[in-house]
């Protein structure tokens, strides 16, 4: 396991004065040093337990933060201890012209890295330039390695090639490390738990198996097809011997194994069987502007009016950082605890 934010006892008063005036830390002791980024809740996928088939009620144009109020938004957590973000949506490259919003982010003092997360069906032609604006590594979505069943979970045809494609530019840009999320879902892409733990012997990528999280619009699925990360590693184990290891450098909650001599490792996320709040290190920024403290629940902090006034956000960043919860309390099977989220697009997953 690799928690890479302190442990809830930790206190800003163990922080050499200088780097304790620029630490976010919350009312339960977490460092908060990562925002996740929203840049727009479109997608040109509708995977199936993220978005209904027919899409959401899109935001509008201008009600979609632009890229100085983004970066503005940085600045000011960037003073007050920021270190990494996550470019995310929606799917991240569906946004016109994203590497000059990268370039802006990498140039923000005190920013040390910038992942993005994505579906990477448009990532072929546009990792080169995102790798020179600034991106350093890449989360990729993909839940099924056979091109139909690809096609199926994404409801879009060729998926399967375009991914694939956009993976090899991802390592000949040179991103690094690069991570792939598989959502497991039973009775669909359950049977491949074990290609996809094998891909780990042959590349240094770092596969993460997530639990299905039950949203607005997937209750039925996420009930029906719910499959544990413990299942899936008692099947992975079946191929070898798994060693607990410390995962790649990220920001996140997984937990990652490693077999012998394997340049890559296995990472479970567990948001349903293994609550990992007491580690949380991140804020998110939605594409609409609002400061979310915690993925779900209905807490959020308008920025956007703030920004569009003028005001000095900073006030608001504090609040939000004051009242983060201690724990979501989702519940498998149902929405509760998700604070009426229909999917987590909306707010960057
Ligand atoms: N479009 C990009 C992508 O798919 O990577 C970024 C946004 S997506 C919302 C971020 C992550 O959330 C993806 O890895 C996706 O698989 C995951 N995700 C979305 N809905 C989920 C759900 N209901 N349960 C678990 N993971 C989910
Ligand atoms: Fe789009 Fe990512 Fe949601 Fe799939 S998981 S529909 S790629 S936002």
């Amino acid at each position: 396991m690799m928690p890479e934010t302190k442990p809830a006892s930790s206190s800003v008063r163990s922080l050499p004065a200088a780097a304790a005036s620029r630490s976010m830390v919350d009312s339960f002791g977490r460092r908060i040093e990562y925002l996740r980024i929203s840049v727009t809740d479109k997608c040109n996928l509708r995977c199936v337990y993220c978005m209904p088939v027919e899409g959401l009620p899109w935001l509008k144009r201008d009600e979609i933060l632009d890229y100085e109020e983004i970066a503005r938004v940085v600045r000011v957590m960037a003073k007050m201890g920021l270190r990494r973000l996550r470019i995310t949506g929606g799917e991240p490259l569906v946004r016109r012209d994203l590497s000059s919003l990268i370039r802006m982010l990498s140039a923000i003092d005190g920013i040390e890295n910038i992942a993005l997360s994505t579906n990477a069906v448009l990532l072929e032609d546009q990792a080169e330039d995102l790798k020179a604006a600034g991106i350093d590594r890449v989360n990729i979505s993909l839940d099924s390695l056979r091109a139909d069943r690809a096609d199926t979970i994404a409801r879009r045809p060729g998926t399967l090639d375009k991914v694939l494609r956009g993976l090899d530019a991802a390592e000949a840009v040179g991103f690094h490390p690069i991570k792939l999320n598989v959502v497991l879902m039973r009775d669909s892409n359950d049977d491949e738990i074990a290609d996809f733990a094998a891909i780990t012997r042959e590349r240094p990528w770092h596969i993460r198996f997530i639990e299905i999280m039950p949203t607005g619009s997937n209750t039925d699925l996420s009930a029906d097809s719910f499959i544990s990360c413990n299942e899936a590693l008692a099947r992975v184990r079946q191929l070898g011997d798994l060693k607990p290891v410390e995962g790649p450098l990220g920001n996140g909650p997984a937990t990652y194994y490693r077999f012998d001599d394997a340049p890559g490792t296995i990472g479970v996320i567990t948001p349903m069987s293994h609550n990992f709040c007491d580690r949380c290190n991140r804020m998110r920024l939605t594409a609409d502007g609002q400061l979310r403290p915690c993925l779900f629940g209905s807490i959020q902090t308008d920025l956007r009016s703030a920004l569009r006034r003028g005001d000095d956000i900073r006030p608001l960043v504090e609040e939000t950082l004051r009242i983060k919860p201690e724990r979501h309390w989702l519940v498998q099977g149902s929405t509760e605890g998700s604070g009426g989220l229909i999917a987590l697009s909306q707010t960057g997953g």
